[in-house]
């Protein structure tokens, strides 16, 4: 018999995790952190299973909300394999032992709520995890005792995948996140006809369609236009992984192509983006046919020392920096100085989670604190979700529609609010083989 529990990513985005098991093996697929505050207090409760029974882990991909909660898995007593793709291995690295730092640092940070006033795991759980990583190659079937698996593109970042399981001759897909079927410089989700038994697939965008990304970079482009013309500056808060390069990429391109005038310098300002970027550019997964320089550019700036940074006056230049909602990190530094002036605009790239400073500035506050200190909210706030990595209704439709519905016999919706998943089976008229189960229910896969 078969069983699979939903630990995370049910009836809500963040916190992915499932674990599936069988009568002779135990594992989980994803064990992310839980972001945003109606659920964060759900990454300190303890495990209701024992991780050291746990026989392995499969990773989706890199994102903190698929991987953020391993190094808790590890200090509980997990020691079996981490299996993940290569460059999910290569940038998990930075992301885990850079969760580790953040917990260790916010214990002082002031905008650290009580509820997290106590460490989740340290650094050495971090490099206790790392160690037990085991990098393979798309599309390489492993047998791991028994239990097949193969990582797929899922076209979503560097080396995220959907993964597919067979467990006792039952074939068991696990969408991952996915991103948009087109896409400038990452390979696009797979889409070879398949048999499934199961899939556990996101629906974040079910009933929504992205605009064109054509039509959203025109309009960054057109903002930052605007900025530069009133002397202002950029801020531009961004994610570490995917979200920093897509923005690094699409920079580049609209001043090659003229589209942003006297550009005088794109900071990157996140010690954690710089080092992802890195494995971006030297990763020969991507498309080499764009060549290697893909996010290099004269006017961009590795920012070492971020002192020098806040404290030099410039005119006509782009500061991207973490973290991506603005929960801390160096972004802070910048909107403390930049908010005050109507002249700057801050460009929102990704998605704000509820009580994140992210969120109050795109919901018009009109004064945040950072730091304890009241600061006026006078530059501009945009945003510009159009840049999202996340399939839309059109997209999720794509990759669904490989399986042989023949064969499959249930789909089970994850990472999303229920109004999104709802709409993704009202539209597909999947009432009778889609379902959306509730945080940590478990059913029996026959
Ligand atoms: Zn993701």
């Amino acid at each position: 018999m078969i069983k699979i529990k939903f630990l995370g990513a049910a009836r809500t985005v963040t916190g992915s995790s499932y674990l599936v098991s069988s009568d002779k093996k135990k594992f989980l697929v994803d064990c992310g952190m839980f972001q945003g505050i109606d659920v964060e207090e759900r990454n300190y409760l303890p495990y209701d299973f024992n991780p050291a029974e746990l026989d392995f882990v499969l990773i989706t991909h890199a994102h903190i909300d698929h991987i953020g909660l391993l190094p808790k898995l590890v200090k509980h007593g997990f020691r079996g394999p981490i299996y993940l793709t290569n460059e999910t291995s290569a940038v998990a690295y930075h992301l885990l032992l850079d969760s580790a730092k953040i917990q260790e640092n916010n214990l002082r940070d002031s905008r650290w709520r009580p509820s997290r006033g106590k460490l989740i795991y340290d650094t050495t759980d971090a490099l206790e995890t790392i160690a037990l990583f085991r990098p393979v190659k798309f599309d390489d079937e492993v047998n791991i005792d028994g239990v097949v698996v193969k990582f797929e593109r899922a076209g979503h970042a560097l080396g995220a995948a959907s993964i597919m399981c067979k467990v006792d001759s039952k074939i068991i897909y696990f969408s991952g996140d996915l991103g948009r079927s087109e896409h400038p410089f990452l390979q696009p989700f797979d889409l070879a006809p398949r048999n499934a038994d199961f899939v556990i697939m996101e629906s974040l965008y079910g009933g929504i369609y992205h605009e064109q990304r054509a039509e959203t970079i025109a309009k960054f482009e057109r903002s930052i236009n605007d900025i530069f013309n009133r002397n202002g500056n950029v801020i531009i808060p961004a994610f570490a992984l995917q979200r920093t390069q897509e923005i690094l990429y699409t920079l580049k391109k609209s001043y090659q192509d003229k589209q942003i005038n006297k550009l005088e310098g794109v900071n990157l300002d996140s010690p954690l983006a710089q080092k992802i970027t890195e494995v971006y550019t030297h990763s020969i997964f991507l498309n080499n046919s764009l060549g290697k320089d893909l996010f290099e550019f004269e006017q961009l700036r590795f920012i070492r020392n971020p002192k020098k940074l806040t404290r030099s006056k410039f005119e006509s230049s782009i500061i991207i920096a973490g973290s991506g909602m603005c929960e801390g990190g160096r972004i802070l530094g910048h909107l403390n100085k930049y908010l005050p002036d109507p002249r700057n605009g801050v460009l929102i790239v990704g998605f704000q989670a509820e009580g994140t400073l992210g969120r109050e500035l795109l919901s018009g506050a009109k004064s945040v604190t950072i730091n304890k200190k009241s600061v006026p909210v006078r530059a501009e706030i945009e945003d510009f979700l159009g840049f999202s990595a996340h399939a839309d209704h059109k997209d999720l439709t794509l990759w669904l529609n490989r399986f042989d519905k023949k064969n499959l016999r249930k789909i089970f919706l994850v990472h999303a609010e229920t109004e999104r998943m709802d709409a993704f089976i009202d539209k597909e008229n999947l009432k009778n083989s889609a379902y959306a189960p509730e945080w940590k229910e478990e059913i029996v896969l026959d």
